[in-house]
């Protein structure tokens, strides 16, 4: 780890953020022998996942509570809140987020990673082959997962649940303290020579004769690179790439911006009929829906289950949501973020709900009880609840909820934002902005469409790629 007055003056790739995926492309680019330097603007000194590293009562406030977690940071104001406000933004620290999430590792469905979205070299890459082997997926599953021995599904009403894959180490002696897979884990071995530079960020890239030269840091060093990534989270990683383009002349805002719709009831329950003691399953409903159905179970001490229900559902990149940065003074360009729901989005809320009232419905015919309705609000954007004051409530009511409660999370809250530097758009297949050679972008800012997958399988696919991309 350097700081900032050590750095070489110059390196051949100049990765911007040392999370989930900056750190992954420096990691196969450092393996193929590349000169890579990771400037990360958080602090380097510990490097443990936070569910390793805490309690899980302390884990599970650093969520519902983000400020307090000292790591936390949102560098840019929303116009929509509470969509992109409090709950949304950065875990500004190296290793960024891949020090918080929970290692599952879904695939784009084939019903969103397809043409014209995708460009057909990314998608063949991807599921067929990759250079002539395993396909990036495979690759990545093979080396996160290794051989995984199927779990037979628990059918409840038709919902098949299944455990979704995860990248994740549970401690042999607290196995309520676990961790997931890091990039960081890379540097933990002496053969690592990727440089990586903590504390002080990126202010902007640095264009000359329309192509990206380096970098400006915040304290006003200048890094020269013959290839810039951009890695720095989307909302970041898009503020610098507005201003990139902006020399260019073009204008300070980029559209396309989108998380996942999530929205969910929780409730106690009997135990007949649903998976034994602690759980955690999927089913992929897709439909009109384009979501996963997720249900999280624990056991409590009066022999029922306290459930988490819910939906995670693909919002498709439109001019609802952008990034815009006022283009006045010195870099960073203060940045501004706006949320809101397609007709398509609008229509993939009303089908989640029905699937979620489905789920209610068969679970409570499974267990001989009688259903009720689930009550949502009329409005997505206005939600009347959100998960994080259910969790509150649960945690400090002690006994349960003995009707479901219902609930949406804000836009952005889903830690799943991306879409604004769309390969086969703003980059080209090579992940490069067409408009500003020699700069390129890593991480779910450049999906197409996300499809109702959680984005890191693709991210750690799409960082590979890229590296073999730069290593030529
Ligand atoms: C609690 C939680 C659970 C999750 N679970 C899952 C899951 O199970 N499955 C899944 O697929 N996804 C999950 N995610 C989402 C996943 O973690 C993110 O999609 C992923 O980390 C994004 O990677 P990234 O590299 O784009 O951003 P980050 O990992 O956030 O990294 C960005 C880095 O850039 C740095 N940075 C920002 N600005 C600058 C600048 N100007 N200069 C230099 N550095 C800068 C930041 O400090 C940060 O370290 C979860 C997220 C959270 C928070």
């Amino acid at each position: 780890m350097s700081p900032t007055a050590e750095l070489p003056p110059a390196v051949d790739v100049l990765v911007v953020g040392g999370g989930l995926a900056g750190l992954e492309v420096a990691r196969h680019l450092d393996r193929a022998g590349a000169d890579v330097l990771v400037v990360e603007a958080g602090p380097g000194e510990d490097r443990r996942h936070v569910n390793a590293a805490v309690k899980p009562a302390r884990a599970e406030e650093m969520w519902t509570d983000v400020r307090t977690d000292e790591h936390y940071r949102r560098p840019w104001t929303s116009a929509s809140g509470p969509h992109f406000g409090d709950g949304a933004g950065l875990r500004s620290r190296l290793g960024g987020r891949s020090l918080y999430w929970h290692g599952v590792l879904l695939p784009v469905e084939e019903w969103a990673l397809r043409e014209p979205w995708w460009p057909t070299a990314v998608i063949d890459d991807l599921t067929r082959s990759w250079r002539g082997g395993p396909a990036l997926y495979d690759r990545v599953r093979a080396e996160l997962l290794g051989p995984v021995a199927p779990v037979p599904a628990v059918d409840v009403g038709g919902f098949a649940l299944v455990p979704p894959p995860r990248a994740v180490r549970f401690d042999p002696v607290e196995p309520e303290r676990w961790s997931a897979y890091s990039p960081l884990e890379h540097w933990a071995d002496d053969a690592a020579r990727a440089v990586l530079a903590c504390g002080t960020g990126v202010a902007g890239i640095e264009v000359r004769d329309g192509r990206a030269r380096g970098a400006v840091l915040a304290d006003g060093t200048r890094v020269g690179a013959e290839r810039v990534v951009l890695a720095a989270g989307a909302v970041e990683s898009t503020r610098l790439a507005v201003q990139a383009l902006a020399t260019t002349g073009a204008p300070p805002v980029l559209t396309g911006l989108v998380d996942h719709l999530v929205q969910g009831f929780n409730a106690t329950v009997p135990a007949d009929g649903l998976p034994e003691g602690r759980f955690f399953r999927y089913a992929p409903v897709a439909g009109e829906s384009r979501s996963n159905l997720f249900v999280e179970g624990v056991p409590n001490s009066t022999g029922g289950v306290e459930l988490e229900v819910w939906v995670t559902g693909e919002q498709v990149p439109s001019a609802a949501g952008e990034v815009r940065c006022a283009p006045d003074g010195p870099w960073p360009w203060p940045t501004e973020v706006r949320a809101g729901l397609s007709a398509e989005d609008t229509g993939v809320v009303r089908a989640q709900q029905d699937v979620l009232g489905a789920f209610w419905d068969a679970l409570c015919a499974v267990q001989g009880r009688p259903g009720s309705a689930l009550e949502f609000g009329a409005d997505f954007l206005s939600p009347v609840r959100t998960l994080r004051q259910v969790r509150a409530r649960l945690r400090h009511d002690g006994p349960g909820l003995t009707a479901p409660v219902t609930w949406a999370s804000p836009l952005g809250t889903e830690d799943h934002e991306g879409g604004t530097l769309a390969l086969g758009a703003v980059l080209d297949d090579r992940h490069e902005l067409t408009a500003v050679p020699g700069l390129h972008a890593a991480g779910p800012a450049t999906f197409p469409r996300q499809g109702a997958a959680n984005p890191s399988l693709t991210t750690l696919a799409l960082a590979r790629r890229l590296a073999g991309v730069l290593a030529g």
